[in-house]
């Protein structure tokens, strides 16, 4: 048995009880629940991007904008 961490709200789930997985890329990714499972189809990417990445939205350029 192994703990495997839910990408979508980050809680941890026995990979041996877990009630719903998906594969995306060659990883199995596991759920706590079906929702998590189905926001992770929906954007996979966006669960799967390393940390330190863009956090989807705001990619907006600052700076030059300031001040009219
Ligand atoms: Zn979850």
């Amino acid at each position: 048995m192994a703990m495997q961490t839910d990408p979508v709200c980050g809680m941890r789930v026995d990979d041996q009880k877990v009630g719903s997985k998906s594969q995306y890329q060659g990883t199995t990714y596991f759920f706590c629940s079906d929702e998590c499972k189905r926001k992770f189809e929906q954007q996979p990417e966006l669960y799967t991007i390393k940390s330190g990445q863009a956090q989807g939205g705001g990619q907006a350029k600052r700076g030059g904008t300031g001040r009219s």
